[in-house]
């Protein structure tokens, strides 16, 4: 079985680098005995050059976007080639604070087909903004994930994780409401059947992971009950100690 996954999204924090290289290196010293747990930190651009020195053998970095394209006349996008120069190995794309400011599914699918081809692994987020009583909130999933991944090979739907992140949930969310394993378990499964369908049963699925105000309190329910391969926490990935205490849940998990 693969390891299990947590990705640090650290958003738009913290405010300056001496802050930013603090937190990492205090992550890197106290995750430097986990073995079983893939780790990674997407911080903003602007510190993964420097973050990349500091030297850690357990985290690996991502960044939090990247543009579809190499290089070119695009005034003020990073390309997932550059990201790739520079040492990042993972990208958030589509997060639904992205998606907010008007990001569409075929955006994130040019997106996705740029940071494969410079050999980013693309962490794509999907996930409603509410829950309704006709479930219709299945078939936003399944939009998401059939355009986001649309062109995608077979061979390249394996190295893509998908984060079941569902909006309500997410700790910045206006009324946020907690998710329940339950609700994440569900989902995991109909995005299994959404990408058997499309990429066929016998095809290697993506991980799968979740994110929605993850915790020390919850994130053992949700590895254990919730049928994911790993977490994305935010806010609890800029508190060294609780992210750790995360992964540890996760270490003692995985076999
Ligand atoms: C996120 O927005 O990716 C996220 C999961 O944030 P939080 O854990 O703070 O809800």
């Amino acid at each position: 079985m693969s390891k299990k996954i947590i990705i640090g999204n650290w958003k738009m924090n913290p405010l300056t680098p001496k802050d930013a290289e603090k937190l990492f290196k205090n992550i890197a010293e106290l995750v430097s005995r986990v073995k079983k747990t893939d780790i990674v930190i997407c911080a903003p651009f602007i510190y993964l050059d420097r973050l990349t020195k500091i030297r850690t053998s357990k985290i690996k970095l991502g960044a939090q976007d990247s543009f579809g394209l190499d290089t070119g006349p695009f005034t003020g996008e990073i390309s997932p080639e550059m990201l790739y120069n520079i040492g990042a190995r993972y990208v958030i794309l589509g997060h639904s604070e992205r998606r907010a400011m008007g990001e569409t599914n075929e955006l994130i699918n040019k997106k996705i087909k740029g940071a494969l081809a410079s050999g980013l692994v693309p962490v794509l987020c999907v996930g409603e903004n509410q829950r309704d009583e006709n479930h219709e909130y299945f078939n936003i999933v399944k939009t998401q994930i059939n355009e986001c991944l649309d062109g995608i090979s077979k061979n390249s739907n394996s190295k893509i994780i998908i984060a079941y992140e569902p909006v309500w949930a997410i700790s910045t969310t206006l009324n946020q409401k907690d998710a329940t394993p339950m609700d994440c378990e569900e989902m995991v499964i109909f995005i299994k059947k959404v990408l058997a369908d499309k990429f066929g049963a016998k095809t290697e699925c993506p991980k799968i992971i979740y994110g929605g105000s993850v915790n020390t309190k919850d994130a053992g329910d949700f590895l254990n009950g919730g049928g994911v391969d790993g977490l994305l926490p935010g806010r609890a990935s800029l508190n060294a100690n609780k992210f750790m205490e995360i992964v540890k849940i996760c270490e003692a998990l995985n076999k």
